[in-house]
Parts: C-alpha cells; sequence; structure tokens
C-alpha cells in the first residue's frame, strides 16, 4: 500500500496509486445504490461498463488497467487505449466509490489519459483533430473563427464594460445558437447588463478531456487573464461543460483554488433562480408541458469548486492534513428545479436516476468526437427513462446534452421534445 507524501495533481499518476490498489472491485461505480435503485431497469450508473459488459470498462477494470501501467507491467494497445476513451468521464463511478471508500476514481481516470498523452500514445485519431481545431480556429469545429459571433441576435448589444460576462463557448455559438440568444434575451429582459469577452476562444474542454494537459493549461491561462483584462467580477456560462471547464478544471490545471480565480463562475440556471427568487424576473406565461429534467454530469456532481490539495497518507489510508472530498453532493441541483416549477402549466417529473445518480447523456469529454455510435447509445438510455415517466420533454442545461438528445430522438423519429433550460426560461417570460 501507498504512504508517504502524494497530493491531487492529475499530472502524475503515481499520485492515485492508492486509490488504484484499494479499487476491492466492489462494483459500487457500476450499480446505483440500492436505496435508490427503482428496480432492474434504470439500475446501472457507468455507461461504459453498460454498453460494453466487460469488466475492463468499468472504472475497476480502469484501475486495474492504471496500477499495471504505473508499474509497468503493462503495455499499450489499441484496445487498452479504447478502453481509457470509451468512457464519459461522467462522475458517476466516483460518486459511487465514495458512498464506500472515497477512493478518487475521476481524478485517476484524468490522470490516466494524460499519462497516456505523455506517453505518446492518446489521445484518439479523432480528438487529435479537434485539438487541431482548437488551437488553430479557437474552436473545436474548425469553421471560421470571425463567425464566432454571428448567433449574436439584432437589437441586442452587450455592454463595453459591465460585472457579468457572458462566455458563450464554441456549442452556443456555432452549433446551438438559439441558447446564445435565449440566454441573452433572459438578461436583457431581467435589466441585467453584459459583456462578451472581446475575443472568446474555446474553453478547451476537449484538451483537457482526452488528456492534452499542455495545451489546456496554455488555454486556461490566456482565458483567464482575457476575463481578468476585463473586469468582470462574473463569468456566466449557459453551457454545463464549459462551466465545470470554468470553475474547477482551469483551478484544477493551474493548482489553485476556484475561490481565487479573480471572479465567481455561473451557470445560467444559478443566475435565473436568484433573479426570480430576488422578484427581478417573472416566469408568469403559461407552458402547458409535462418535462423531466435531465441532470449534466458538468453542472452536478462534477461541478464541485476545486481546492488542491497535499499532504501524507498513513496507516490504512489516512490523510493528513484532512481532505476535503468531493462527493457530488453539493452540486447546482435545486435551481434548475426550482425555475421549472415556478413556471405556471409545467409539470415536472423526475427519472429514477436523477441528481448525482443521473445517467450521463454520452456526449463529452471526448465520447462524441471518438466514440458516436456509444453517444448515441448512451443518450438512449436516458431517453428510455424519460419515455418511463411519461414526459413530453427533456430539458437540460447544456448544448452537448441537447444536441446528443435531439439526434437520438431524431434517429429513432421519436415525437419527444428536446430542451434547453433557457428556452424554456425564455418562452415562460410575459410579453
Ligand atoms: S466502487 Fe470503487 S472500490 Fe468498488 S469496484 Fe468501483 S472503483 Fe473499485
Ligand atoms: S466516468 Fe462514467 S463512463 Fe467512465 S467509468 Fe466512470 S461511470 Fe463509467
Amino acid at each position: 500500500m501507498f504512504k508517504g507524501k502524494t497530493s491531487l495533481d492529475v499530472t502524475q499518476l503515481e499520485n492515485f496509486i492508492y486509490d488504484m490498489s484499494k479499487c476491492i472491485k466492489c462494483k459500487g461505480c457500476t450499480w446505483v445504490d440500492h436505496i435508490y435503485m427503482p428496480g432492474v431497469k434504470f439500475s446501472t450508473r457507468c455507461p461504459s461498463a453498460t454498453r460494453y459488459l466487460f469488466d475492463s470498462y468499468g472504472a475497476y477494470g480502469k484501475m486495474r488497467i492504471g496500477l499495471a501501467l504505473a508499474e509497468g507491467r503493462l503495455d499499450y494497445s489499441d484496445e487498452l487505449l479504447r478502453i481509457l476513451y470509451a468512457c464519459t468521464l461522467c462522475g458517476a463511478c466516483d460518486v459511487g466509490c465514495k458512498r464506500n471508500l472515497d477512493l478518487e476514481i475521476e481524478l485517476t481516470l484524468e490522470a490516466l489519459r494524460i499519462k497516456a498523452v505523455k506517453d505518446g500514445k492518446g489521445p484518439m485519431p479523432e480528438h487529435k483533430k479537434i485539438a487541431q481545431n482548437i488551437l488553430t480556429r479557437h474552436n473545436r469545429f474548425g469553421v471560421p473563427h470571425e463567425n464566432r459571433r454571428k448567433w449574436l441576435p439584432e437589437g441586442i448589444k452587450p455592454s463595453p464594460k459591465a460585472d457579468v460576462l457572458y462566455f458563450v463557448g464554441c456549442s452556443a455559438s456555432y452549433t446551438s445558437p438559439e441558447i446564445a440568444r435565449a440566454t441573452v434575451k433572459i438578461l436583457n429582459a431581467s435589466g441585467t447588463p453584459f459583456m462578451l469577452m472581446p475575443d472568446e476562444w474555446c474553453c478547451g474542454n476537449v484538451l483537457y478531456s482526452v488528456g492534452m494537459i499542455d495545451e489546456a493549461q496554455a488555454l486556461a491561462r490566456r482565458n483567464i487573464e482575457a476575463v481578468k483584462q476585463t473586469g468582470a467580477t462574473t463569468l456566466l456560462t449557459s453551457c454545463a461543460e464549459g462551466y465545470r471547464m470554468w470553475k474547477v478544471d482551469y483551478p484544477k490545471l493551474l493548482n489553485m483554488s476556484t475561490a481565487d480565480l479573480g471572479f465567481k463562475v455561473v451557470h445560467l440556471v444559478e443566475l435565473v433562480d436568484e433573479l426570480i427568487k430576488k422578484g427581478a424576473l417573472k416566469l408568469t406565461k403559461r407552458l402547458d408541458l409535462k418535462l423531466t429534467y435531465h441532470d449534466s454530469c458538468s453542472l452536478s456532481r462534477l461541478s464541485e469548486p476545486w481546492i488542491p490539495w497535499e499532504g501524507k497518507r498513513g496507516q490504512w489510508g489516512m490523510v493528513s492534513p484532512p481532505l476535503e472530498r468531493r462527493r457530488g453532493t453539493n452540486g447546482v441541483y435545486q435551481p434548475p428545479r426550482d425555475i421549472l416549477k415556478a413556471i405556471p402549466g409545467v409539470e415536472l417529473v423526475e427519472m429514477p436516476r436523477m441528481r448525482e445518480n443521473a445517467f450521463c447523456c454520452g456526449a463529452g469529454r471526448g465520447t462524441k468526437e471518438a466514440f458516436p455510435d456509444f453517444a448515441l447509445w448512451a443518450a438512449r438510455q436516458r431517453l428510455e427513462e424519460v419515455k418511463e415517466v411519461g414526459a413530453e420533454a427533456i430539458v437540460s442545461a447544456c448544448p452537448w446534452c441537447k444536441e446528443n438528445f435531439a439526434q437520438a430522438v431524431s434517429k429513432n423519429g421519436e415525437g419527444l421534445k428536446v430542451l434547453d433550460i433557457s428556452e424554456i426560461i425564455l418562452a415562460a417570460i410575459p410579453g
């Protein structure tokens, strides 16, 4: 067993030898806890293990692979890389494992990808293309950078200077502009002045997710500095993936606390919830809709603030100084639910797997790019759950989720509505 000085630095897989070696293969990372389990249906939490039905694909398999790699007992192969990357890094395993053992499973999975890139083996070829797009055109799609603001509706003028800076992100700028448009209209309706970044670049989510740590760090430094130059006190996102990147992964990459970023990172649902509760925004227009809310991984269990830690591990794995564990319970769960419940005519029904136990949509962390079939399969699993509770619409707070669900619905020719919460909020504003 590992004893001695260690830290949560994901650039060194060795920091997680204790976590990898202490996995007891109980599969708490695969099954939803019994107290929440609604029955045999919807009882798994890990998309990768559920889809590939082979132990290597579960977190427990990857812990053993990681340990063998760290100890030089295993060589890379195509199949090994596939196992490392056909995983949505959704954090469901981390939540499951921490119910019992407090092992740092999500961080270990991230560290494994960083090691794979450092060893010259990762990421997958599809990821390299996305990375090239980000590095040369500042967006993940490889489309012209100068079109980044084309979504901005006529008649809405961002302020040259404001406390709130809206970071739009690649998806809402290019492929889901309805989310960006709804967001700025909501800000206008509530009388919230906002600015945009003078020259917005990609947040680098895919770079970090696939293990390209040097490129992700450089982008994190550039983006944080660009926000500081504007003087904004709040960075607003309408994208869960971007939210996690700014709030959790930038501080993690730069070995600092979220609290020391120099500005607050806020998702649209947090801002709108506050505006409603202060009376600055009224959602009084009736929308007769039975809907369910999908907790995006990056706005929920993966969104807890980052606090660096280094210390010692002693007998029975005890750590000193104490480590504030991130167990996923402090994610952004209530604000979107309170918003939806505040709208007249909206009936919110919950899916069996919700909050920190939600099943990932399958799109994020490099999955959709390298394993599109797996991503659509995961979305389908979730849509089965939507059907089970009889909802007419699935609502999420992330363009990645919306796009993946929409593709899965259209492939299946269903009538289910797929909406972003910004669209629902806008539709409920009178006038
Ligand atoms: S829950 Fe944790 S200890 Fe149990 S199998 Fe999964 S990773 Fe291993
Ligand atoms: S991060 Fe998600 S997909 Fe990957 S092993 Fe964990 S639960 Fe499974």
